[in-house]
């Protein structure tokens, strides 16, 4: 089976991750996605997160009704900090060998991997899927042969091109702008409802 994974902290999810997911599904052929919002996203220390009772519940909005998608609470359930290398180890043993874990993530979190916790077995242990962010300039795939040799052929790159991010939908969110067009219909109701990211911008 041909199981793609999205991680992020999904603060919240919005249409640049439903447009990623939807790439990979259909360039790689793949079974199913799974997205799995990060209990304890480490990497953005600094960032105030939501809690993942919000992310989760957003996230479930977000792919509610399509059969290829699924959310996990596997990092949400696990304590301590989130490593994608532990994750991808469990789902191999979830789904046995025949699993062929694709992990998707933006061009943006490349330049991010030698920072991760154990980056050669995550490389390792998957087939890394990237999607091109605008704004991230020429995709240098150059990093993950350093990390581990010959990683970088194995690498799959797709283009993309929704330049929206999370941080930009809190920003607007904060000034009380619309959400349309950047997060599905339901997200956006979710936030409003819940007044997440309000106070948003006196974190910053
Ligand atoms: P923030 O703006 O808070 O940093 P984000 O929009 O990057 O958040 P995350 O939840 O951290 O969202 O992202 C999860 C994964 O989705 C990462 O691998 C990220 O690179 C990727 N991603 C996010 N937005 C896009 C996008 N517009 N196009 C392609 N990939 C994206």
């Amino acid at each position: 089976m041909k199981l793609g994974i999205l991680g992020g902290t999904f603060d919240p999810i919005h249409l640049g991750h439903m447009a990623a997911a939807e790439a990979a599904l259909g360039a790689l052929s793949l079974d199913r996605i799974l997205f799995i919002p990060a209990g304890d996203p480490w990497l953005k220390a600094g960032t105030e997160v939501s809690p993942g009772a919000h992310r989760l519940a957003m996230v479930r909005a977000a792919i509610a009704g399509d059969d290829a998608y699924e959310s996990s609470t596997m990092e949400l359930d696990r304590a301590g900090p989130t490593y994608t290398e532990e994750t991808l180890a469990e789902l191999q043993e979830a789904y046995g060998p025949a699993a062929d874990l694709h992990f998707i993530l933006g061009a943006d979190a490349v330049r991010d991997l030698p920072r991760w916790h154990a980056p050669a077995d995550v490389l390792a242990r998957c087939t890394l899927v990237v999607m091109g962010r605008p704004a991230q300039g020429e995709l240098d795939l150059a990093v993950l042969d350093g990390i581990l040799p010959g990683s970088a052929a194995r690498a799959v790159s797709v283009d993309l091109d929704m330049g929206v991010s999370a941080t930009e939908i809190r920003r607007r969110a904060a000034e009380g702008e619309s959400l349309a067009g950047l997060v599905p219909e339901d997200v956006e109701r979710y936030i409003v409802g819940h007044g997440l990211y309000v106070e948003y911008k006196e974190r910053q």
